[in-house]
C-alpha cells in the first residue's frame, strides 16, 4: 500500500522529523514516515530538549531493518539529530557532553543508523575562538578511527552566541578534528538564510560552500521556510512555500542536481498541533505550491 505511495518518485530522497518513543522505537517512526509517503525519515533518541536516553531494543532494531526493506527504505538515509542542549562550545560541562555523545554515537550504531546531526553550540559570552576550539577539543575525545557514524554538524542562524552560522566557522571546525572524514555537515534552508545567505541565488551559496567546505561534505538537507526575512538571526521555521524562502527557492534546493544523493527532511511547524508533512511532501512532488495546505493539515481525519 505504501509502495504505491513512493512508486517511481523513488528518485527523490525526502521525510521528515518523527517520532521515536521507547516501546516501539524505529517502527513506529517507520511507520509514521510511510503515512505521510516520505523514503526516509529523522528522530530524536529521545526528547529534544534533555539528554534522558531510552536503551535500544534489539528485537525492535531487527523488525525495524526487516520493515525498511520491505518498504524499499535505505537505512543508509535515515537521520538522527543529537539533543539540542548539549553544547560543545561551553567547556562547563565538557566530561557531560563528550560521555553523552559517545553513549549516542553508541545507540545511533546499535540503531545502524549512519547520519547524526549535531548543533555545533553557543559560545554562551566565551568568544568564538575559544567556542570553536572547545567544539573541536570534544569533537577530537568523542570521534576516533573505530567511529562509524558520520556526524553532520549543522548550519547555524546565529541566534544568540551560536557557532555554525558562517561557512568559515563550520571548515574550521572540520580542519580541527583529527579524524575528519567522520565530520560532515547538515545544511539547514531557514537557518542558512536567517544567517544572510540568500536563496534567491542558491546557485552561487552552493558554489562558496563548494569552496569553503567542498560539496562532498554535504551529507543531510533540512528542507523548512523561515518566518523571518533574510539575514534575520531567528531561526524560527515556516511551512514550506509560506515564509520569506519561499517555494520555489525550496524547491531548486530540493531537486538540485548536484544534491540528489542528499536525503532532504522536513522540519516545519504542526498546524494545530497536525503535522504537515503528508501534505508538504505531496506538494513537493507536484511540483506544484498548494495555498490551502493549511487548512487541508487541519481538516484531515
Ligand atoms: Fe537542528
Ligand atoms: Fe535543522
Ligand atoms: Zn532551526
Amino acid at each position: 500500500m505504501c509502495r504505491k505511495i513512493i512508486g517511481d518518485k523513488m528518485d527523490l530522497i525526502i521525510g521528515s522529523h518523527v517520532s521515536f518513543t521507547k516501546d516501539t522505537q524505529m517502527i513506529g517512526s517507520i511507520e509514521e514516515s510511510l503515512r505521510y509517503g516520505s523514503n526516509t525519515f529523522m528522530f530524536y533518541t529521545g526528547a529534544p530538549q534533555n539528554t534522558r536516553r531510552y536503551n535500544i531494543d534489539d528485537t525492535l532494531t531487527k523488525e525495524a531493518f526487516n520493515m525498511l526493506k520491505d518498504n524499499q527504505i535505505n537505512i543508509d538515509n535515515i537521520v538522527v539529530h543529537a539533543p539540542y542542549i548539549i553544547n560543545l562550545a561551553n567547556d562547563k560541562n565538557y566530561d557531560f557532553n563528550v560521555s553523552f555523545l559517545k553513549q549516542e554515537i553508541n545507540r545511533v550504531e546499535k540503531l545502524g543508523v549512519s547520519r547524526l546531526v549535531l548543533h555545533p553550540g553557543s559560545h554562551v559570552g566565551l568568544g568564538e575562538e575559544k567556542g570553536i576550539k572547545n567544539i573541536i577539543d570534544s569533537l577530537n575525545d568523542v570521534v576516533d578511527e573505530n567511529t562509524k557514524v558520520n556526524i553532520c554538524l549543522e548550519t547555524m542562524a546565529g541566534k544568540g552566541t551560536e557557532l555554525g552560522c558562517t561557512f568559515e566557522q563550520l571548515k574550521q571546525m572540520i580542519d580541527g578534528v583529527k579524524y575528519n572524514d567522520k565530520i560532515k555537515i547538515c545544511l539547514d534552508t531557514c537557518h542558512i538564510h536567517d544567517a544572510g545567505y540568500d536563496l534567491n541565488n542558491f546557485d552561487d551559496v552552493l558554489k562558496t560552500f563548494d569552496k569553503i567546505i567542498g560539496l562532498d561534505k554535504l551529507s543531510v538537507i533540512h528542507v523548512n521556510d523561515s518566518k523571518n526575512s533574510l539575514g534575520s538571526h531567528k531561526d524560527r521555521h515556516e511551512n514550506i512555500g509560506y515564509g520569506y524562502i519561499g517555494f520555489d527557492n525550496l524547491l531548486k534546493v530540493i531537486y538540485h542536481d548536484k544534491l540528489k544523493d542528499v536525503p532532504k527532511i522536513l522540519e516545519t511547524p504542526y498546524i494545530e498541533k497536525c503535522p504537515p508533512y503528508k501534505y508538504e511532501i505531496e506538494m513537493i512532488r507536484n511540483k506544484k505550491f498548494n495555498d490551502h495546505l493549511k487548512e487541508d493539515v487541519v481538516n484531515y481525519k
